[in-house]
């Protein structure tokens, strides 16, 4: 039998051995894929202890270095970018093809660089007869990112890139569900860094509470869902850490009566159906005005059942399947509630039995608010859509949640879609499209949907802390 891949922490510049693993399968076959290492508090204050040395240095390491170190890491990232996407595609689920792996470690890259070349210059807010007054941007200290399953690499690269290039150390803790691709990408990157500037500790979610309250951790950046948002913040209180939360989200897309569905039909299935809806600012509600619906309806089913679901692995898929059993149990219970409450279904639900978590693509129609579809974050291949007849009826429902991640309107009057985009309680709202990120515009979510932005000057201001100098 072939020896399965045995994978290590890597603290202070070399790989660290653990007394146990845990096995991470293939969720498009159930084949063991490598034995990842569980740390516990032993392991992270190891961990933590080394990011606090490196960090009396890096932190006064020249600007430019810090800048170059970044790049190299985008470099090393790109040289390796296939063997990562590979190991994405059998751990994560997510094709090599489509918006999927290979797609993800462009975005690595991509990310990378654009924040290596951020600045944070000293700014100047007085110089007069009465004083002269500076901000400097300093680093806050030790950095704790816990990542979630989804997009593991590229929110891994979101969390470290803008922490290191702004002179923090880091401790990183990929999902219990996706550790290997993160542990092995870190161990590339962090190779090109002075030792302990970037560690990583993988394990079991104890793990990330035991981040959330050490004391050597001054700022944790989590990704994941609001209710371990909430736990974080409370482990976090007692040492008042800084915090950043990119937690849920269940966007609301809008669609006016104007639009010509068949020309609409692709944007927003890829604004629902990216990496099979696993994803936070997908589009998870979908309003249609009632003098289009059928036509949305009729055009969106079309272009979703060309869309060939399997194993990644195959170059010719373009959707996987759902990374975990827990994730998939939630969808087909969603859907199963929603026909149950009357929802017809126009494709998908019915998953067949067999090898790994293959979910259809599915849409159902004729669902309405109150269903727990609609009312709750699917995170999964399944789109709700509900007819309205009144917009601002619509607007209204769109904003009856807890979250406020991001949300759409779909209309040929674009200063129209504007107006309307405005009144959308969420941190991005975008019209005839829905996902979009760019490195360069600050992202984050409004409500329960998390605190603090990434991306951009206003992201990596997250990473430090201002210091007034009066002269
Ligand atoms: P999750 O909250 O279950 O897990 C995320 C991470 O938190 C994992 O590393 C996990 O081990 C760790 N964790 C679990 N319990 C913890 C605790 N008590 N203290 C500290 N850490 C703990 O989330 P998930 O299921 O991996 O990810 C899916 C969720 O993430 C969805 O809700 C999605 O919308 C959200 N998400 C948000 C964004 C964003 O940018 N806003 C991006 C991607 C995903």
């Amino acid at each position: 039998m072939e020896k399965i891949m045995e994978y290590s922490l890597y603290i202070d510049g070399a790989a660290v051995p653990t007394a146990t693993h845990m096995d991470i399968f293939n969720p498009a076959s159930g084949a063991l894929l490598g034995a990842c290492p569980v740390a516990g508090r032993t392991e992270l204050d190891q961990a933590v202890a080394a990011a606090g040395k490196a960090f009396e240095s890096w932190s006064q390491t020249p600007d430019a270095a810090r800048k170059a170190a970044c790049h190299t890491m985008a470099g090393v990232l790109e040289k390796h970018a296939e063997e990562l996407a590979k190991l994405l595609t059998q751990e994560q689920g997510k094709p090599l093809n489509g918006l999927g792996s290979r797609f993800e470690l462009g975005g690595c890259q991509g990310w990378a660089h654009f924040t290596a070349d951020l600045d944070l210059p000293v700014e100047v807010v007085q110089d007069n007869d009465e004083g002269h007054v500076e901000l400097h941007r300093k680093p806050i200290g030790v950095v704790g990112s816990i990542t979630p399953w989804n997009w593991p690499l590229m929110i891994a690269i979101w969390h470290v890139i803008p922490a290191i290039r702004s002179g923090n150390t880091v401790v990183i803790k990929p999902s219990p569900y996706t550790p290997l691709s993160t542990l092995r990408m870190i161990e590339l990157i962090a190779a090109v860094l002075p030792k302990g500037v970037l560690n990583v500790v993988s394990g079991r979610d104890d793990l990330g509470q035991m981040m959330s309250e050490h004391a050597g951790i001054h700022k944790i950046v989590f990704t994941g869902s609001c209710a371990t948002g909430e736990k974080i913040m409370a482990s976090a209180a007692p040492t008042l850490k800084r915090l950043t939360l990119e937690l849920g989200g269940n966007d609301a897309g809008i669609v006016l009566p104007d639009v010509d569905a068949k020309a609409i039909a692709e944007g927003l299935f890829w604004g629902a159906f990216i990496n099979g809806g696993q994803t936070c600012a997908a589009l998870k509600r979908l309003y249609v005005h009632e003098d289009v619906y059928d036509d949305v309806c009729q055009a969106l089913a079309e272009f979703a059942g060309n869309i060939p679901v399997g194993d990644g692995l195959d170059e010719n898929m373009i959707l996987g399947p759902v990374q975990n059993e827990m994730q998939y149990n939630k969808v087909k219970g969603l859907v199963e509630d929603a026909v149950a409450h009357g929802a017809r279904v126009l494709l998908g639900a019915n998953p067949e039995d067999g090898k790994g978590y293959f979910y259809p693509t599915t849409l159902l129609a004729d669902a309405h608010d109150g269903m727990r579809i609609v009312d709750e974050e699917q995170f999964g291949p399944a789109l709700p859509i509900i007819k309205y007849s009144d917009i601002d009826d619509a607007i209204t429902r769109a904003n009856a949640s807890e979250n406020g991640l991001g949300g759409s309107i779909w209309s040929n009057d674009i200063e129209q879609a504007k107006k309307l985009a405005a009144r959308l309680e969420c941190g991005s709202v975008w019209i005839n499209k829905h996902g979009m990120i760019q490195p360069n515009v600050p992202f984050g979510g409004v409500k329960g949907s998390g605190i603090g932005v990434e991306f951009g000057i206003d992201g990596l201001k997250e990473y430090t802390t201002i210091q007034a100098v009066f002269s």
